[in-house]
């Protein structure tokens, strides 16, 4: 069945790991994207991104409103399909052991409803614990 862009967005938005692959150069697009960010292609396939991923980047954030426990890791982490997710560590002992390239486990953390429908947010979680 076809998807609307609406319904396309709409989904991502409640689901957080929905992307869109570029058919023309095959790199990942975030789903609201009318045209591929890398190539200019305007024909994507809807992609749900792995649960997994790996580390590209991250800084440790220390200050932060009060609702958060600080000092929080914040990174980007890379699926196996090439897809960015952006988002915060959880249940981190020591964010600085914190390693480039690691393995996380991707969860969706829900975090608001907006329309009637529930929002969920990715957060990463360490698959070897917290042995340096
Ligand atoms: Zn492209």
């Amino acid at each position: 069945m076809h998807t609307t862009m609406r319904q396309f967005r709409d989904r991502a938005t409640k689901y957080g790991l929905e992307r869109a692959e570029c058919t023309d150069c095959g790199r990942m697009n975030d789903p609201s994207a009318e045209l591929c960010y890398h190539c200019g292609g305007d024909a994507f396939e809807d992609v749900t991104l792995s649960r997994r991923g790996e580390v590209k980047t991250y800084v440790v954030q220390h200050i932060l409103p009060e609702t958060f426990d600080t000092p929080l890791p914040i990174a980007i982490v890379e699926t196996p399909e090439g897809g960015k997710v952006l988002g915060m560590f959880t249940e981190v002992d020591d964010p600085h052991a914190i390693e480039m390239g690691e393995q996380v486990t991707i969860e969706l953390k829900r975090f608001d409803r907006q329309d009637g429908q529930v929002l969920y947010e990715p957060k990463f979680r360490r698959e070897g614990g917290e042995t340096a």
